[in-house]
């Protein structure tokens, strides 16, 4: 890969969550790939973002931690 089709970490993070939702082409993908590879601060954010999103989503879709927690209690103490 030559220097010329390195993204910038501007492109990157302005990329990110089109990377997240995997609705970017392949080609990009690598690109960031290789650049979240390489440079920490984008690693960070992308980890960052990634981690919200993992949030936004079980705290949508799961029930709330609570009852979660009641119910694997309930499970343990079946054992
Ligand atoms: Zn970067």
């Amino acid at each position: 890969m030559t220097e010329q089709e390195r993204m910038h970490c501007d492109e990157v993070v302005a990329s990110l969550l089109e990377y997240l939702d995997g609705e970017i082409d392949d080609a990009r993908r690598a690109l960031i790939d290789d650049h979240l590879a390489e440079c920490r601060g984008c690693f960070s954010r992308a980890e960052f973002e990634r981690a919200l999103r993992d949030r936004m989503r079980s705290l949508a879709s799961a029930p709330p931690p609570d009852s979660l927690r009641r119910r694997l209690k309930a499970i343990i103490d079946e054992f």
